[in-house]
């Protein structure tokens, strides 16, 4: 292998990709309905040719699909991937020769901050709500994407309304871990220099604090992070002023909105981001809900049954194409999100259709006396973790009992003393960890695992 390349020489020319690729991001926004679809179709053919030349797995799957004809209609037709599904056939996957799971995996495990993989790639993690832990891979031209398609509606509302900032600075809470794709993107593309970071896991008088001397003019985080700073404002203890609130990863719900709404009369970016493809949807400024990136991602909500769902119908799942990355082609990938689709026409003009904000479960924070943690404090040791297949984490009164899957040796101990230790930092007091390997996690009737059950949830795992 060549020596790597300084990691600044390959941002630098990373952000020109970036600003070769925006304004056609830009333009495709505001398109006629029908030239959308007509790229969404053409996207789709170069990507099933693709993955058909390219990945020994798509090969062997889509071996009676043809690529040049196919239609949109007949994407059902074609297999459904579950996440399991791309695990286990990973290295058939890829379609980088040079890749493997294994030098995924130990990539990610060695991140301290964002890196380059080979020179080109770049790699994230997810151990979110779906349960099951997943590795994503993304190229050059793919992370580029995966990074305007958060940024432009924002982009475009600002250029209509003449709205910039001479003082423009992010204040950001994040799961500080270059593996997730939210941290790494913003990393590798934003400028570092005007941003305050502070880890989700911080205690709050230390995020309140730091935000009251950075005076951010956007403020960004999971949706229950902000409801708590809004709290700490509505308390005057949180004295800034936003012009614009970015919120993603969990689901905004409409009491949390409305509270923010109060709080900080200014827009509030909703961002639909998944580890397989980026924002599937963002919200647009102008009217609630999302608009989904139709041009970049085909998203078919269906049933439990795995049946198409009409607009207006809350779907069990949905298959999610990425038309925009060509290393790690996944096709009708299996997501346990639920949706609805709006069929009204968006006051801001955009032809791609509408989706209402995603509802169902938020992520709920552990409360340990005054003490508050958000669940990623776990998540991410857990997800780091390569042979953790799945786990759920149940709050008990000094710390937490944790139950995983796992599909090969795993340091239990070393494990157990890092989510201590987080938790000690986060200001628990003498927390109790303990860490099982189980044959099997509990499932409630409907066959989904709660991944965190807060102390006196227990039980309750149906709701
Ligand atoms: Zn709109």
């Amino acid at each position: 292998m060549t020596d790597a390349l300084p990691y600044e020489t390959l941002r630098e020319r990373h952000a020109r990709t970036v600003a070769e690729l925006l304004p056609g991001l830009l333009a495709a926004l505001d398109l006629p309905r029908a030239d959308v679809l007509r790229l969404q179709v053409k996207r789709l053919r170069e990507l099933v040719a693709w993955a058909k030349e390219a990945s020994p797995f798509h090969r062997r799957r889509l071996a009676a699909v043809d690529a040049a004809s196919l239609t949109i209609e007949e994407l059902p037709r074609l297999p459904i991937m579950t996440r399991s599904d791309m695990m286990a056939s990973y290295d058939e996957i890829l379609t980088d020769r040079r890749l493997t799971l294994d030098l995924v995996n130990s990539h990610l495990a060695g991140l301290r901050e964002d890196a380059y993989l080979l020179d080109h790639h770049h790699a994230v993690m997810s151990s979110g709500s779906s349960g099951l832990r997943g590795v994503f891979v993304y190229d050059w031209e793919g992370w580029a994407i995966c990074y305007c398609g958060y940024l432009r509606n924002l982009l475009r509302a600002r250029r209509r309304e003449k709205r910039f900032y001479d003082d423009e600075s992010g204040g950001i809470l994040g799961a500080m871990n270059a593996a997730h794709s939210s941290t790494a993107l913003f990393q590798t593309f934003s400028k570092r220099a005007r941003h305050v970071i502070f880890s989700v896991t911080s205690s709050l008088a230390e995020i309140v604090d730091g935000l009251n001397r950075a005076q951010p003019t956007v403020l960004q985080g999971y949706p229950s992070a902000l409801h708590l700073l809004a709290l700490e404002a509505r308390e005057g203890r949180l004295c800034i002023a936003p012009k614009d609130l970015c919120v993603g990863a969990e689901p905004l719900l409409p009491e949390i909105r409305a509270t923010l709404e109060a709080t900080w009369p200014v827009p509030i970016w909703n961002a639909w981001g998944t580890s397989e493809a980026g924002a599937l949807a963002l919200s647009c400024g102008y009217a609630p809900g999302m608009h989904l990136s139709e041009d970049l991602v085909i998203v078919e909500p269906v049933d439990d049954q795995d049946r198409p769902v009409g607009p207006g119908t809350r779907s069990s799942a949905v298959l999610v194409t990425n038309l925009y990355n060509r290393v790690l082609p996944l096709i009708r990938c299996k997501i346990t999100d639920e949706v609805v689709v709006v069929e009204e026409e968006c006051p801001c003009g955009s032809k791609l259709r509408r989706i209402a904000d995603i509802q169902g479960r938020s992520e709920e924070w552990f409360r340990y006396g005054d003490v508050s943690v958000h669940p990623v404090l776990f998540r991410d040791p857990l997800g780091m973790a390569p042979n953790v297949v799945e786990y759920q984490v149940v709050q008990t009164v000094p710390g937490a009992s944790i139950r995983i899957r796992t599909g090969g040796p795993v340091d239990l101990p070393s494990l157990r003393d890092a989510i201590a230790a987080s938790l000690r930092k986060a200001g628990v007091p003498e927390p109790e960890v303990d860490v099982a390997s189980v044959a099997q996690l509990p499932r409630s009737r409907t066959g989904k695992i709660q991944r965190f059950v807060p102390l006196g949830r227990q039980g309750s795992q149906d709701s």
